[in-house]
């Protein structure tokens, strides 16, 4: 199993060098050569969480053994990382179908805990592999959520420094705390004077710049990437929309075969694609819903064929979902073209030169066989959070909520009442704050950790620990740049 760039098909690379380097040299994502199948009755044979796993991973990790798979996923999944030891569980949330797949068990609780702790585990079997030398340096750009779960993932991991920066006035004040107090001899953590885009932006032109790459060499070290444009963050997150489907035909929710619809919280639009994989592998999914809030680029683009990112941005109580630019959109366009680079890179050149681009009558129809756009704003997201706690008291989080909102309008729209898996993607406590302003209890004064307090004495639903944890830790990082000064940190940082 090889890998092929989006912009070059003639660029083919092992597994094990698509993890280390994470984007293609001419700026394209790579992509599996041949997307492989499940055969019949394979998926029918119950496995847990990690055999699922190693499963999965074994029919795209061509160039690793099945002892090194194993071991990553034992290492990834195992041990106490996640809560009682079940990384995806399932919940089911009232009698009308709606099962909510819970991604916010891990280390930060977010879904990013999913991908981001078996990623780190996946580049060092890479580089011992290639039987690389060089110190391997992870530049993230965060929305909030990927930055901890990067951090937690690659922290004191051997052989690699990580590097953050996250939109200063664009993420919780939870999220923000978490990443600043962590821990660990190879992290650093910056906020940026914008917003995601600016900083997924400059990350990415840090990656391609020439000279900041030779500079790197010369000081035995190389750039990868820990956001979903790295193949390696993104299969990981097919394996629970595997095991999910399993699980619910194994559990007699449903039968063998019965197609079940997916909700997803989508901002870069990484969670989504692995979904889409899934069902492009076999899996019988139905129809694949993208959930958006106020920045609804997406929704209008699956319904009208144009990506537009000439629009205002809104901070919103969603903010892992506040993006314009969504990276892996790209890969999509490739599978939706019948893998034709040349009109990728044309619609990528179009998307950078003037903020949008136009799907072709033929692409746009194959997008909308299977995708369906909704969104919903905060006052609708506040809505979802208060009605779903007191008629099923189920606590969601503010994304999770969006993703509510939008099972709830694609049934209304189409009145198609298929089972529905909607895909939570973070603990509500890492939102307290929103999520007791949507339930309408007031927070008494300034302490950090009111909301927390606050909303668990409301709600009797319990603190996941690494947060209880965090009370008591001081910030270490207090650094801010701008979107110009972002490579000079980089190399002031790394002492280059
Ligand atoms: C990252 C994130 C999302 C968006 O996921 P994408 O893969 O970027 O589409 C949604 N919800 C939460 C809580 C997140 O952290």
């Amino acid at each position: 199993m090889n890998y092929i760039s989006t912009r070059d098909t003639s660029c083919r690379r092992s597994a094990d060098e698509v993890i280390l380097q994470g984007i293609s040299e001419e700026g394209g994502l790579f992509v599996p050569e041949e997307l492989p199948l499940f055969q019949p009755g394979e998926m029918e044979v119950p496995l847990d969480y990690c055999a699922r796993a190693e499963q999965v991973l074994g029919k795209f990790l061509g160039s690793f053994t099945p002892e090194e798979i194993r071991a990553c996923v034992r290492g990834a999944y195992t041990g106490g990382r996640f809560e009682n030891d079940t990384p995806a569980p399932l919940r089911q949330a009232g009698t009308d179908g709606t099962y909510l797949l819970e991604l916010w068990h891990g280390p930060t609780c977010a879904f990013k805990d999913l991908a981001l702790q078996i990623l780190p585990r996946l580049m060092a079997a890479s580089a011992a592999k290639r039987e690389t030398k060089e110190e391997i340096v992870i530049l993230v750009a965060t929305s909030g959520d990927t930055g901890k779960a990067a951090l937690e993932g690659f922290a004191d991991a051997e052989g690699t420094r990580v590097l953050v920066f996250y939109p200063q006035n664009g993420v919780s004040e939870m999220q923000k705390l978490q990443m600043r107090a962590q821990d660990g001899n190879n992290v650093a953590v910056c906020a940026i004077e914008g917003n995601f885009d600016d900083a997924q932006s400059g990350v990415k032109r840090i990656f391609t710049d020439e000279g900041m790459k030779s500079l790197l060499s010369a000081h035995g070290m190389r750039f990868s990437s820990a956001n979903s444009i790295n193949w390696g963050r993104l299969l990981p997150q097919i394996v629970y929309y595997v095991h999910a489907y399993a699980a619910l035909a194994e559990e007699g929710k449903i039968a063998f075969g019965e197609p079940v619809n997916v909700v997803v919280p989508t901002g870069n639009f990484g969670n989504i694609l692995a979904a889409y994989y899934a069902k492009r592998m076999g899996v019988p999914l139905g129809r694949l819903v993208c959930a958006s809030n106020r920045n609804n680029v997406l929704t209008d683009f699956i319904r009208t064929g144009v990506y537009d990112r000439n629009r205002p941005f809104f901070p919103s109580l969603s903010p892992s979902m506040d993006i314009l630019i969504s990276s892996n959109l790209e890969r999509l366009l490739f599978a939706l073209s019948s893998r034709d680079a040349v009109a990728v890179r044309r619609l990528m050149l179009s998307l950078a030169g003037d903020g949008r681009y136009s799907l072709s009558g033929d692409m746009h129809d194959l997008l909308c066989d299977i995708f369906s756009g909704f969104y919903c704003d905060d006052e609708r997201t506040k809505t979802v959070i208060r009605t779903v706690f007191k008629e099923r008291g189920i606590l969601l989080d503010t994304h999770t909520a969006v993703a509510w909102a939008a099972c709830e309008d694609y049934r209304e729209a189409t009145g198609d009442s298929a089972p529905a898996l909607v895909v939570s993607t973070a603990s509500p406590y890492k939102f307290a704050g929103s999520v007791c302003d949507a339930l309408g209890i007031p927070v008494p004064g300034e302490d950090f950790f009111a909301p927390l307090d606050t909303l668990h004495a409301a709600t009797g639903c319990p603190v996941p620990a690494p947060i209880g944890r965090l009370r008591g830790k001081a910030p270490r990082f207090s650094d801010v740049c701008t979107k110009d000064t972002m490579a000079a940190y980089v190399s002031r940082t790394l002492g280059l």
